[in-house]
């Protein structure tokens, strides 16, 4: 219902930027090659993502904005081997819920379903085109709930959450080809041929990227591909280190520790790394229904994971000085 909607968008939905993110997830879930992001007014008035990805059924369209609507899991045990980057059904609820939205989706085989609602209410639907994939355009967010508009800060500040989600995408993804468009200029595209390091250099700038190393490690749970800056590039935030699990961003506050004593004393004091951690695990070794975010993520071999991130780094730079 209505209210319920309402409550669950409080948790999902807490500034433009966290309608991008879910979005996106969306997008890359359905398997699109191609995702357009395009805001007005840092998406406080209108955000468009775009996607070529498999696209909707008529039905299943109009089913997606109802609560815990998820084509994702089907029981719970099914939360701990978690492949995807959403499994509540809850993102598209709460988003209608405190807005104005209107989508456009097609399988491609047949003609697609275009749908608008308000406040979550679907207030007409017609048959749209068969070009393949999903458009959805959120207008005037928080429009009903005054309250939560009211703690947006600056268009600065929210297109600066937003570019940090778009980023996160783009280099957990680096398969697809993301752009962000804001009133009517790219801020950033990515080419989608895959490589990580074209994404950091796109995002940091060539000069960090020409001075990443490039290393990889392996035990019998984990499988790590890192690009870990040289010292020289260190950093007066921790904001520089990213850790990817399966192709999901995610934060954990002891393997940003691991990293840093992997460097050690290499790092001067109050500068941190820029590095790029990707782990690949058995998903069934990780839980990641801890926040309605879906950032912060638990391991159950955490030591062992810390001792393999920490020795690979070090390794990595013992190799270069000898
Ligand atoms: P979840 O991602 O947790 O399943 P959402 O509320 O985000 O829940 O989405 C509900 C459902 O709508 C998804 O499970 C998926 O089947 C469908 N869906 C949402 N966005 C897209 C998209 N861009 N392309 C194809 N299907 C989508
Ligand atoms: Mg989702």
């Amino acid at each position: 219902d209505a209210l319920a909607n309402k409550i669950a968008a409080g948790e999902v939905v807490e500034r433009p930027s966290s309608v991008v993110k879910e979005l996106m997830e969306n997008s890359i879930d359905a398997g699109s090659s191609v995702v357009n992001v395009e805001l007005r007014e840092a998406g406080l008035e209108y955000i468009r993502i775009a996607d070529n990805g498999k696209g909707m059924e008529k039905e299943d369209a109009v089913r997606a904005f109802q609560r815990h609507a998820t084509s994702k899991i089907r029981d719970e045990r099914d939360l701990f081997h978690v492949k995807t980057l959403g499994f509540r059904g809850e993102a598209l609820a709460s988003i209608a819920a405190v807005s104005k939205l209107s989508v456009k989706t097609s399988t491609g085989d047949t003609s697609g379903i275009s749908l608008y609602l308000e406040g979550g209410e679907v207030r007409n639907h017609e048959a749209s085109d068969a070009r393949q994939g999903t458009e959805i355009k959120v207008e005037e967010l928080f429009f009903n709930t005054p309250a939560r508009l009211k703690y947006m800060k600056t268009i600065h500040t929210e297109l600066g959450h937003v570019t940090d989600v778009v980023n996160r995408m783009a280099l957990a993804n680096p398969h697809v080809k993301v752009s962000l468009e804001h009133q009517g200029k790219t801020l950033f595209q990515t080419s989608g041929r895959g490589d990580q390091l074209q994404v950091l250099s796109q995002i940091y700038g060539s000069n960090v990227a020409r001075k990443m190393k490039r290393t990889s490690a392996e035990d019998k749970d984990f499988k790590l591909e890192m690009l870990i800056g040289r010292p020289e590039i260190t950093r007066a935030s921790r904001a520089y280190m990213s850790l990817i699990v399966n192709g999901r961003f995610i934060r954990n506050p002891k393997l940003v520790q691991a990293i840093l004593k992997g460097y050690d004393t290499l790092l001067p004091l109050g500068k941190y790394p820029v590095a790029l951690i990707n782990i690949d695990m058995d998903p069934s070794l990780l839980d990641v229904n801890v926040h309605p975010a879906k950032l912060e993520v638990r391991f159950s071999k955490e030591q062992e994971l810390f001792e393999l991130i920490q020795n690979t780094i070090k390794q990595a730079f013992r190799e270069e000085t000898l």
